[in-house]
Parts: structure tokens; sequence; C-alpha cells
């Protein structure tokens, strides 16, 4: 009995001894495996090198050999705890994928991957960043580095400029790119070799037909021919509200739907890209590294540019002066949060010494940038956050836009995107329209209701005498829905409409908010011309 109670004791201390060291080997095996793939990296290199030199193709075969060689030796001496790998095709393609971007893009040519480790973090500035921007040329073009240059305007385009050729990031609005195109060339006319579009929206993708010449390059996120398409089909209803929201803005008039006889869905939109690429692209022009990476939030071919020569990050529409239009109410597909969160990282994990973002100003300053990247995360993490707690919680999404509300350290400003539509934003995005309530499951709209509480009431004085109360205490948007129910039962109700202007106007005076105002002043427009005025 005491001799097994021994024996037992012995066995769990062997147990105990070895389950670490079985630990221990396995990440020894994984270590020295991981040495073998890059050696043989360093192999493949260096006959690409020899290859390139002696004007001969290259022959990986003593690199194969050699790969084969070593995994087995490392497999042996470390028995069971290093998995066997048999065919090494997997470790031979993924090195065989480096050392052949590598190659393409030494020699200038364009390499796009999945390989986000070929981002290159750690170069000094070959061309020591500036503290700020200075005015060059005209129409308000900036100079943000030697040889970088901004034409500000509802998306500034930037232009690269190298001995070799020049780069367009974005080409902005197609109002504003042939005076973007005019002024900027007339900073430096050398062929346009390539084109990026940080994201297929209008005010970036609408000069690229002005830019574009014989041979010119465009590069686009592979997601930006679904965005392109989708903007197409719903042409009709897309192009209507964006002129809503953007005509005052813009100095546009107002536009209607297309007519009930135009074709019914048109598939295809206009794509520019001449080249796609998943996760990363890179190539090299005249002495600088453009590596571009997707980075999902604004949309979902969101891409994002970094020059590390200049330490310089081009972050597109995912950081702006305002907490950002998560959901913007000219219509969307859902923008997520997340993936402005994850962008957003990426690019703070570059470090960067000057952020050129497309709808402001630059930011110099590593510590600033940095500081300022944080702040915007971190208010689209709260606001995402605290919807998710609030929806788990069950909590419906009219409390939760009235009391999400940022922190003080997280304000960013409303602006342009606002947290309560954000909110509303992330709701549906997760969940849809449905809200549990069984009467929502039907084609019933409020305005039958509305129809019948006027007949009931015997009328709408009742109902108009209370809007106009509460848009005299101002109580705007509560005036707004009563007016709803008169109009349901008669459109052309003048007092609903006076009331209605009341309370548009004064909403329009009080807003800070860009989109909002474009909304108010579409409503204010159309109201005006009901009363006749
Ligand atoms: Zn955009």
């Amino acid at each position: 009995m005491q001799r097994s109670v021994q024996l037992s004791c012995l066995l769990l201390l062997i147990l105990a001894a070895s389950a670490p060291a079985a630990r221990d080997r396995s990440g020894e095996c994984s270590a020295r495996k991981l040495a073998v793939a890059g050696a043989d990296t360093r192999c493949r290199l260096e006959e690409q090198e020899r290859a390139v030199r002696k004007h001969r193709a290259p022959s990986f075969a003593r690199c194969d050999d050699r790969l084969a060689a070593k995994y087995a030796r490392v497999e042996r001496a470390l028995g069971s705890s290093c998995p066997t790998l048999g065919d090494m095709g997997a470790v031979r393609a993924a090195s065989q994928r480096y050392v052949d971007g590598l190659a393409v893009t030494a020699q200038g040519g364009l390499h796009c991957s999945e390989d986000l480790g070929r981002l290159e973090l750690g170069t000094p500035p070959s061309h020591p960043p500036p503290a700020s921007s200075q005015p060059v040329g005209s129409g308000g073009v900036i100079q943000l580095v030697d040889g970088i240059y901004m034409a500000p305007g509802f998306g500034n385009t930037f232009m690269v400029v190298t001995p070799e050729g020049n780069v367009v990031i974005d080409t902005s609005l197609s109002l504003f790119a042939p005076t973007h195109v005019k002024n900027l060339k007339a900073i430096n006319a050398g062929p346009v070799r390539y084109i990026i579009l940080t994201h297929g929206h209008a005010d970036h993708t609408g000069g690229v037909d002005m830019w574009r010449e014989e041979g010119t390059q465009v590069i686009a996120q592979r997601e930006q021919a679904e965005l392109l398409h989708y903007q197409n089909r719903l042409g009709g209803v897309l192009q209507h509200r964006s002129y809503e929201q953007f005509s005052v803005l813009l100095g546009l008039a107002h536009l209607p739907f297309s007519p009930p006889d135009a074709p019914v869905v048109d598939y295809g939109g206009e794509v520019f890209a001449t080249t796609t690429f998943d996760t990363f692209c890179e190539f090299r022009l005249g002495g600088l590294t453009f590596q571009v990476v997707h980075t999902p939030g604004e949309t979902y071919d969101h891409l994002s540019v970094w020059i590390p020569e200049y330490r310089i990050a081009f972050s597109g529409d995912n950081i702006y002066g305002s907490f950002p239009n998560i959901y913007t109410l000219r219509g969307t597909k859902p923008r997520w949060a997340l993936d402005y969160v994850e962008s957003l990282d990426r690019v703070q994990s570059w470090n960067p010494d000057i952020l050129a973002p497309s709808h402001q100003d630059p930011i110099y300053g590593a510590a600033t940038i940095r500081a300022r990247i944080q702040r915007y995360r971190d208010a689209i993490l709260y606001v995402h956050d605290e919807t998710v707690r609030g929806m788990n919680a069950g909590i419906d999404v009219y409390t939760l836009m009235n009391t999400i509300k940022l922190p003080t350290d997280l304000d960013v400003g409303e602006g342009y995107g606002d947290v309560a539509w954000t909110v509303r934003g992330i709701y549906e995005g997760y969940l849809g329209w449905f809200d549990e309530n069984p009467a929502t499951m039907y084609a019933v709209s409020p305005q039958v209701t509305y129809r019948e509480l006027v007949t009931l009431l015997g009328g709408p004085e009742a109902i108009l005498a209370r809007a106009a109360a509460l848009a005299t205490a101002g109580s705007y948007a509560e005036a707004l829905r009563l007016t709803d129910v008169v109009l349901a039962a008669d459109p052309q109700n003048h007092a609903a409409l006076e009331t209605r202007l009341t309370a548009v106007d004064a909403l329009l005076a009080a807003s800070g908010n860009i989109n909002e105002q474009g909304w108010l002043n579409g409503a204010r427009r159309t109201l005006r011309a009901q009363l006749g005025l």
C-alpha cells in the first residue's frame, strides 16, 4: 500500500515535470522551424539576386532541398512534440511569394499580396517632416512636404511628385476636379503614373478621367467595384438623397428622383481601377515606397496610403474634424464601427509624422497625430460598446439615442457625423429594422392610423393647436411629429405646413451639423414652395 502511494507520487511528480517540458519542446520546434523558414527566404532572395545579376532565370531547387532536409532534421531531433509537415508546399509558397513581391517591388513594379508584414515602420524619414504646410501656387494649394501637394476641396486631391512621374491620391468631386487638375499640374506637369483611390465615393473618384493618361495605373481595393455597382444600381434614389443633403453646402440645384419609367435596375457602374487588391499593395517610384492598405470604415473598400520615406499617412475618410458619419442620412449600407476602430489602429501603428485626411487640413507631429487618432477611435468604440450594452439589456433604440452621449474627454464634435444617428445606425446595422412590436411586422403605415386619429378627433384643430404650442415651447421635433399626423389626413393643410416651417427654421438656426442642415434646408425649400412663399 505504502509502496503504491510512493509510486503514484513519483508518477505525479514526473507528469508535473514533463508537462512544461513538452510545452517547451513544442515551442522549440516552432522556433527552429521559423528559423529554417527564414533561412529559406534568404536562400531564395540570394538566388533571385544572382539570377538578376547574371541575366538568367532563377532556380530554387537548392533552396527546396535544403528546406526539406532542415525540417526533417528538426522533426527527428524533437520527436513527437514536433509535428511532421511532410509536404512543405505551404511554407515554400509563402517564402516564394515574399521573394517574388520583393523582386517586383524592387524593380519599380506594383506588387499586391496579403502580406501586411511588408509594411515599413522603422524607416527614419529620408525627407524630415516640416512643422507645417506651406501655401504654394494658386487656388489654395498647399505643399505638405517638398514634393507632396494638396488641392483643397470637398474631397482634397493629393499629388506626390517624383523624378519618375507623379502619383495622385484621390481626385475630388467632378465639380472641383478641373480646378484641382489645373492648379496641381501648374506646379508639376509630370506624367501621372498612378492614381490611388481611397474609396469609391464620388468626392474621391470625380476626377479620375481628368487625371488618367495613357498607361496610368489606377489602384483601388477589390471591394470598390461592388461599391460602384451598388451606387449605380441605386443611382435614382441615392443621387436625389445626396443632392438633398449636400445641395446647399455645394450650391447645387435640387434633383428629382429618376422617372418611374427609367430602367428598373442597372447592375454595373463604371469601375476605374486597373489594379485591385485585398489587403496590401506596394510599389516604388522615383525613390519612394507607396504602401497601400485595406482599412475599411467609411466604406468597405476604403484604403490608406503610407509613404515611409516621408512618414506620411493618407487616411482618406476614416478620420476628419467631427465624429464620423457612421450612419449617413443620404442612405448607406451599414458602416461598421469596429472596422473604423481596427483601421484607425492600423494607421496609428505606423506612427506617422504627417497625417493627410481627405476632408481637412493635414496634421503634423507624431504626438499630436497619436493623440488625435486615439481619441477618435476611443469615441467610436465608446458609442459602439454603449449601444451594444443597451441592445443586450433590451433597451429600445430611441432611449439609447437619447441617453448615449460622448464623455467630455472623447467629445470630438458632431459637425458632420452625429452620435444619435450612429447609435441607431449600429442598432439597426446589427439587427435590421424590426423592433419586436407585432404591429411593425405588417405593411400598415403609421399614416393610416394618423388619418384615423384626425377623423376620431373630429378634425385637425386640436392637434394643430398642440403642435403650435409645442413649437412655441421649443419642442420642435415633437411639433414636427404632430404635424405628420395632420398632413397624413390633409397633405396641404396650411396651418400644419406653417407650424412645420417654424419648427424647421428653428432647428436650422440651432443646428451645428452640416448634414442636419442639408436636410432641414431641403425641407424648408419644399415647405416654402408648398406655402407659396
Ligand atoms: Zn467618403
